[in-house]
């Protein structure tokens, strides 16, 4: 099937929403994906960050959809509170024009509001493990009528720590329902693993996408003590929208707080903030009340944020992976090119040199002269 017959083939209320979207044609991924998932099969998905995968697997999602029926049909998990609540709003955009409803469930939020949204009967739920898991142990989830299962960033979600919650969700529905799993980095150990419990699932694995805008990879090299002076500058630039990555919360407060004192408002996203603070952090973010937001590795993956035009790496990344989710939420389709700043301090260069080679990223180093980025000589 080609991309225009695949589109034509949608229910009416998906056509409309696609023409609504202005986009031109299905991404790989999406191309490649949909018509395994109409069929019924499970499916592994690997593809980059930023190339649709989330309408890959909602689309044939919301096709499929008994709208007259009162079952929750399809769950959908993801790793963090905005990635939930991200996935749950593109959901609501794509199923105006149907019966369709969807909730979404996040730890943190009061419970028994949870319980009442179930009243409602959604079709599609979206929550992280750790919340829906209750929600099925206190009998309020009914697992039996579930059709598809989906893990959006599926090897964060299978990472040791989760790992266990997100099989009994699974094994907690029916031995027949589909489970699709999708990530920009899902390796041979993970699919092993997965295969377990997934019924023979076709891999996709899409290397490129065409449309996807060019990334620059720059960096920084100075005393460890001056690294925040150097991403107050970066704040400072024009148009600046970026988000800046550490993993040490104590640290990340810390220059968070720095950066106030100086005048440069910033979000600040970590576990340890207050669902309001994060539900605040990343709304102003989005809608430009700051220009840069300071975050740990919960806001590194799926997050699809508008015009972010910088993406920079407070600390050296502990993995490809991290540096790969991390850096992928500048530059996604649609947007224009962005630019990944690593700011390392002497002993960390080497680290990140290391890194750029196995990633086979030409990786430039800078200087920041009179409020702009210059080439290092
Ligand atoms: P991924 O999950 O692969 O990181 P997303 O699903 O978040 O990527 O999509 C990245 C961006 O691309 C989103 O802003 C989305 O709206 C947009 N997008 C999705 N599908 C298409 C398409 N077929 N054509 C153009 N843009 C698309
Ligand atoms: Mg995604």
């Amino acid at each position: 099937m080609t991309d225009s017959t695949l589109i034509t083939s949608f229910q009416s209320f998906l056509q409309e929403n696609w023409t609504k979207s202005n986009f031109e044609r299905l991404t790989a991924v999406q191309e490649k994906t949909i018509p395994l998932v109409l069929d019924g099969q499970d499916v592994i998905a690997e593809s980059p960050t930023g190339t649709g995968k989330t309408l890959a697997y909602l689309l044939p999602l919301l096709q499929s959809l008994d709208q007259n029926s009162i079952a929750i049909q399809a769950v959908i998990l993801a790793s963090s509170h905005e990635l939930v609540m991200q996935i749950h709003s593109e959901i609501q955009q794509w199923s105006s024009g149907s019966l369709i409803k969807s909730a979404a469930f996040i730890g943190g939020a009061n419970i028994k509001k949870q319980i009442e949204k179930l009243k409602k009967k959604p079709h599609v739920v979206v929550a992280t493990p750790g919340r829906l898991n209750e929600l099925i142990k206190m009998k309020k989830v009914k697992m039996h009528q579930v059709k598809t299962i989906v893990l959006d960033e599926a090897d964060q979600l299978l990472v040791p720590e989760h790992q266990d919650t997100v099989k009994t969700i699974i094994q907690s529905s029916l031995a027949e329902r589909q489970v699709l799993l999708f990530s920009a980095t899902l390796n041979k150990d993970l699919e092993m693993t997965a295969k377990d419990w997934m019924n023979n699932p076709t891999v996709i694995r899409v290397e490129e996408e065409a449309a996807l805008p060019e990334v620059n990879h720059i960096y920084f090299v100075c005393d460890n003590r001056d690294k925040i002076e150097l991403l107050r500058k970066i704040g400072r630039m024009d148009n600046v929208k970026g988000i800046a990555f550490m993993e040490d919360i104590g640290n990340l407060n810390v220059f968070a707080q720095k950066l106030e004192f100086k005048h440069l408002p910033v979000g600040l996203l970590h576990s340890n903030t207050k669902k309001k603070e994060r539900v605040d952090a990343i709304n102003g973010f989005r809608n430009g009340k700051y220009n840069l937001l300071l975050a740990t590795d919960v806001a590194a993956r799926g997050l699809d944020i508008k015009g972010i035009t910088h993406v920079i790496h407070l600390d050296v990344p502990k993995d490809t992976k991290q540096y790969i989710h991390r850096s992928g939420r500048t530059g996604r389709l649609g947007s224009e090119s962005g630019t990944v700043i690593s700011i390392v301090s002497y002993p960390e260069e080497a680290k990140l040199k290391k890194l750029a080679s196995k990633l086979n990223i030409e990786l430039q180093r800078k200087v920041f002269i009179k409020g702009e980025i210059r080439d290092y000589r």
